[in-house]
């Protein structure tokens, strides 16, 4: 990395470094710009920019936030760049903080010209841009070797206005993805002047707002609907707006028109969602249980401190492996704690999860439930030693079965699964618009349900992930309509797809979109 050299110029003047600040959250910055940030001497701002990013700076910098204009006459961008090269005259290390990236609609243009004229050195450091923000969110790859070999990145904000502005007529004819920034308050003009210039109103629109902050929001609709979606559902400023517009080929896969409801909870729906649009499918996220750590960690805390004792340390998810590794890693330990204790892990994704995490997974059984673990240990000689990492309100199945066999067992509580009590009502508007499918993915999320959701399930068909989350949804009075053949994401689409090939007639090739909102 060449590093940014904050020494005084020849000509006595400090150093500018625009710094890209990323969307969001303070760990999408760049090594280099937070490099550069904790070196500044003062740090120039806008409001885009979140506290986080800038308590990265030295607590000694001073800061200055230029959001509004100076005077009516003078360019925002403009009399940023004269207060640039006041505060470079004054010597230093100053550092230009732009939301996203410095060079996309972020006047540095305007604000570079009085620096060159000034002859006032500066370096450019990137940052991540709203639209790679707001894809990695929703999981969608921006360009596709099929059906999108272009990403145009446009405003919205002039779609009624001036000769200078984006000439929708040709937009329209690329065969690729539109990402549009700054395009809620002008929705309907944008997305009518694409209309008019040629897309379908059934191309599919993913909206994400506050991409990667705590409230990201994401969303899909499409062209001819976003506008009223965007007034409807209260979406706001910042958002993305990504328009799909070559996604012909995707719009019709098997899941073409059909909108499948993911009820993971945040941030851990991905997998199944990014799968369904794969399959041309339309994802409303509307998560049914929450992840909260445990009310005491003193369990947890005691049973790492004492991990080289066990000899066998079983998983039963992904949530019970991160909630784990996060504690492990606070109390600044890793692997080493476990000693030579073997691990198992109950599910495909759990493995995985644990080998992200650099664990080797000694046994991980081909059942994919509590079960199959009772049964491959069942050749391990009475007395070994097990800490069971599980959630607050887990079967116990393992647990008892492992006593049963004279085992000694330790049960620690890594993480609690919460059922949310309510939707929103932008939730709810998304759902009126119609619902396929619903996925359930454990007991806790068929529990929450049926709460939730009550009678409407009925009008609904429901995917399963195992036959435990099948019980569970049979306990309070659901039937599901498929279940994966293993608890896998893939499987559970597998399932549906299945499903759905069975019920449309062969000769529908080219399913038209059930609901306009969908896709
Ligand atoms: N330089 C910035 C863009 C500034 S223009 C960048 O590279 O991202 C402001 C627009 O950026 C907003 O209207 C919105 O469209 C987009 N934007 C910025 N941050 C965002 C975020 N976290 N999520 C979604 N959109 C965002």
């Amino acid at each position: 990395m060449m590093p940014v050299d904050d020494h005084a110029t020849a000509a006595g003047a400090g150093r500018i470094v625009f710094v890209g600040a990323g969307p969001g959250a303070a760990d999408l910055l760049t090594v280099r710009g937070v490099d550069v940030l904790r070196r500044a001497t003062c740090v120039v701002h806008d409001t885009l920019v979140p506290a986080a990013v800038l308590a990265l700076a030295a607590a000694t910098a001073e800061r200055r936030c230029v959001t509004s204009a100076t005077s009516a006459d003078v360019d925002p961008g403009t009399a940023t760049g004269l207060l640039l090269v006041e505060l470079a005259r004054r010597g230093g290390l100053v550092v230009r903080l732009k939301g996203g990236d410095p060079t996309v609609f972020a006047r540095l243009a305007e604000e570079l010209a009085p620096l060159r004229q000034a002859g006032i050195p500066f370096e450019i450091v990137p940052g991540v841009t709203a639209a790679l923000a707001a894809a990695a969110a929703a999981a969608m790859p921006l360009t596709s070797r099929s059906s999108a070999s272009s990403l145009t990145i446009l405003t919205g904000h002039e779609a009624d206005a001036k000769a200078s502005a984006a000439d929708f007529a040709t937009i329209a004819t690329l065969p690729g993805t539109l990402a549009v920034y700054m395009g809620v308050e002008q929705a309907p003009e944008w997305s009518r002047r694409l209309m008019e210039a040629g897309l379908s109103g059934d191309t599919p629109v993913t909206m994400v707002s506050r991409a990667s902050w705590p409230d990201q929001r994401i969303g899909s609709t499409t062209l001819g609907r976003c506008a009223d979606d965007i007034a409807g559902n209260g979406w706001q400023s910042p958002a993305v707006l990504i328009v799909e517009a070559g996604a012909v080929q995707a719009a019709c896969g098997p899941l073409a028109g059909r909108r499948v409801v993911v009820t993971r909870p945040a941030g851990q729906g991905e997998d199944v969602a990014s799968r369904v649009r794969a399959a041309g499918g339309g994802c409303i996220a509307v998560p049914l249980v929450e992840i909260a750590p445990p009310e005491s960690c003193a369990a947890l805390d005691e049973g790492m401190r004492h991990a080289a004792t066990y000899d066998w340390i079983v998983f039963s998810s992904v949530n019970g492996v991160q909630a784990f590794v996060e504690r492990l890693r606070s109390g600044r330990l890793d692997a080493r704690a476990l000693g030579t204790a073997r691990i198992a892990a109950i599910g495909p994704t759990t493995r995985l999860a644990l080998e992200a995490a650099g664990f080797v997974v000694d046994l991980a059984p081909t059942a994919f439930r509590s079960e199959g673990l009772v049964e491959a240990f069942a050749g391990v000689a009475p007395g070994t030693r097990f800490l069971v990492v599980r959630a607050d309100q887990s079967r116990g199945v393992l647990q008892r079965d492992l006593r049963d066999r004279g085992h000694h067992v330790d049960e620690v509580v890594a993480y609690r699964s919460r059922p949310v009590t309510g939707l929103d009502a932008a939730t709810w508007a998304d759902l009126d618009r119609g619902v396929d499918w619903v996925t359930v993915t454990s007991p806790s999320i068929a529990r929450a349900a049926r709460q939730v959701f009550g009678d409407r399930l009925s009008g609904w068909r429901i995917a399963s992930l195992s036959p435990v989350t099948t019980a569970a949804l049979r306990d309070v009075g659901i039937e599901p309509t498929v279940e994966a053949a293993e608890a896998t994401a893939a499987a559970l689409v597998e399932a549906i797809v299945a499903h759905e090939s069975r019920t449309i007639a062969p000769a529908r090739t080219v399913p038209a979109p059930r609901h306009s909102a969908g896709r």
